[in-house]
């Protein structure tokens, strides 16, 4: 079974979408994770996050591997864990601008396909149900209010000893809801079988729920 989690940054997809996984017994894929991983390289090689082509010449440099060990995901960078280095508010705006680049996105196209073909799982992401998992049994489009994203994001970021300001994050997520729904390749729109499911007044375990009863108007569980 593969289930498509899409939505703008910080809607809960991934806290909602790791929970899942483990109530059905699956695997959770964050795909986030991989274009954070092209964008921790892009920027380690000190290439501008606009700079197209200086994007498009690092791809042949770039070995990433994806596993699952003990259920986590563990991302490799030309052997290197990237672990939390992918995990700062920097390096979000830089797979925001890799993203919406053709090349890197078919660059990570089967990554993504081939977990999903050998795997049930919560894959979360911007385009799952609308370009990497087209056939998914079940999709669902998170949404919430760009105020209730900005204040979980600028919780998470502060509770990581970040320096930030809940003025900043809104603004990033502004900016970031812009360049992935308006995007020529893959925007962040739902696709046309998906439910959409606005979080902005339940919590996870209430999301949890909500999501599970969508799955099961879908599919047997
Ligand atoms: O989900 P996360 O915040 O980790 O994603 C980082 C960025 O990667 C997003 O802003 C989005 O631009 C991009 N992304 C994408 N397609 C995906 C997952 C993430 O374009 N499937």
């Amino acid at each position: 079974m593969n289930i498509a989690l899409d939505g703008p940054s910080g809607a809960g997809k991934s806290t909602v979408a790791k929970a899942l996984a483990k109530r059905l017994g699956i695997i959770y894929v964050d795909t986030g994770a991989l274009y954070r991983t092209i964008g921790l390289y892009v920027k380690r090689k000190g290439i501008d996050k606009g700079d197209k082509e200086g994007v498009i010449s690092c791809l042949p440099e770039i070995d990433l591997n994806m596993q699952f060990i003990d259920g986590e995901q563990v991302i490799t960078l030309n052997g290197e864990r990237v672990g939390d280095n992918i995990r700062t508010g920097e390096i979000a705006m830089y797979a925001s601008a890799v993203s919406a680049i053709p090349e890197v996105r078919s660059f990570l196209l089967n990554t993504q396909r081939d977990i999903a073909s050998k795997n049930s799982v919560v894959m979360d992401g911007r385009d799952i149900g609308t370009v990497i998992l087209p056939n998914a049994e079940v999709k669902v489009f998170m949404v919430a209010s760009p105020e209730a994203r900005a204040k979980r994001r600028y919780l998470e970021l502060i509770a990581k000893g970040e320096d930030c300001t809940l003025e900043g994050v809104l603004a990033d997520i502004i900016e970031r809801d812009k360049n992935d729904s308006t995007r020529k390749t893959a925007p962040c729109v739902p696709a046309e079988d998906a439910v959409i499911f606005d979080n902005s007044d339940y919590d996870v375990e209430g999301s949890v729920d909500k999501v599970i009863e969508i799955i099961r108007t879908k599919v047997n569980i």
